[in-house]
């Protein structure tokens, strides 16, 4: 017998959750604010519950997930007689400081809560390779409901500080952005002159893939012992080459925008006596002083 499941919000994301816990055999109760939303569901065996209440009241596990944590307070906070002794479980993109504080509200009234932040897109959701990041002060409940919520993904519990998961969430996913914007302009770069985007991508994916293996230990390693001098690529030699970039890009009709900010960065490191050291020391330039 399979532990009975409520999920609060059916966008793409709440939607392939819901999906995957009736796939995993959970009596699974669901509700969302546009209520036709639930039909696809219902159709896969989901109880569609008339209101978010309702819906809280069917399980003892309560998946919230919704556009931003303001709609989730919004929504739990006239709730909070029906969720005292549930746990839940908040899916929702946010900060860390928005997870404590739902944290906090939550232990005011009696409910368990633990954040979580999901590192796959819908499509991803019960399929290898996706996971997400768990955080909260009760380990206890979290393990209770453990594998209930692997039918989800694989589950990484980072800690007792219920800010965590959001942490790591926005860490991995500011790794990702940066990628994002590199991507961006390279490809800018190369469609400037007509290189057909097709034909550079795999070039472009294969780099970025052995630079991220090449850079990101090295990185952690400098900022874990301190020892940031480096014979790899150091600070004042990407300093000298890299106004090649921005006069390149600038030459071949595109903004500098983007990069701008990475050759400040780059003149601040040198300027303070950093030239000799790795790329390890940029994380520590950038702490607001
Ligand atoms: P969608 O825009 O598809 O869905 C948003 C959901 O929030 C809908 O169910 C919507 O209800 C509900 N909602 C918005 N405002 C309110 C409100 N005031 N009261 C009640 N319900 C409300 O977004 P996703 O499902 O894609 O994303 C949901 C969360 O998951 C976000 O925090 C997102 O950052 C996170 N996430 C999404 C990923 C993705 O790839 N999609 C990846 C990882 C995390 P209604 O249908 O009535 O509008």
């Amino acid at each position: 017998q399979t532990a009975p499941v409520t999920v609060l919000g059916l966008g793409l994301m709440g939607s392939a959750l819901a999906a995957a816990l009736l796939k995993a055999g959970h009596a699974t109760t669901v509700w969302n604010r546009t209520a036709s939303k639930t039909g696809p569901l219902a159709a896969q065996g989901a109880t569609p519950a008339d209101t978010a209440r309702d819906a809280i009241e069917a399980a003892p596990l309560v998946i919230v997930c919704l556009t931003t944590n303001d709609h989730v307070r919004a929504l739990l906070e006239p709730e909070a007689t029906a969720l005292k002794g549930r746990t839940v479980v908040n899916l929702t993109n946010g900060t860390p400081a928005q997870a404590r504080e739902l944290a906090d509200w939550a232990a005011a009234h009696g409910i368990t809560y633990v954040d979580g932040g999901i590192m796959a897109v819908p499509q991803m959701i019960a399929t290898p390779g996706a996971y997400i990041l768990y955080s909260g002060t009760d380990e206890a409940a979290f393990a209770t409901h453990r594998e209930t919520l692997s039918a989800l993904a694989d589950t990484k519990w980072v800690g007792t500080d219920p800010g965590l998961a959001a942490l790591y969430d926005l860490s991995l996913l500011t790794g990702m952005y940066g990628m994002a914007m590199g991507v961006a302009q390279a490809l800018a770069l190369t469609e400037s002159e007509g290189i057909p985007p097709r034909d550079f991508a795999p070039l472009l994916t294969d780099w970025v893939i052995a630079m991220a293996h090449g850079t990101i230990p090295g990185m952690a390693e400098g900022l874990a012992t301190g020892q940031h001098l480096t014979d790899v690529s150091n600070l004042a030699m990407n300093r000298a080459a890299f106004p090649n970039f921005t006069s390149a890009f600038t030459e071949q009709g595109l903004r500098t925008d983007l990069f701008d900010p990475f050759q400040d960065l780059l003149d601040r490191a040198v300027e303070q006596g950093h030239g000799a050291d790795g790329f390890s020391r940029l994380a520590l330039l950038l702490k607001k002083d």
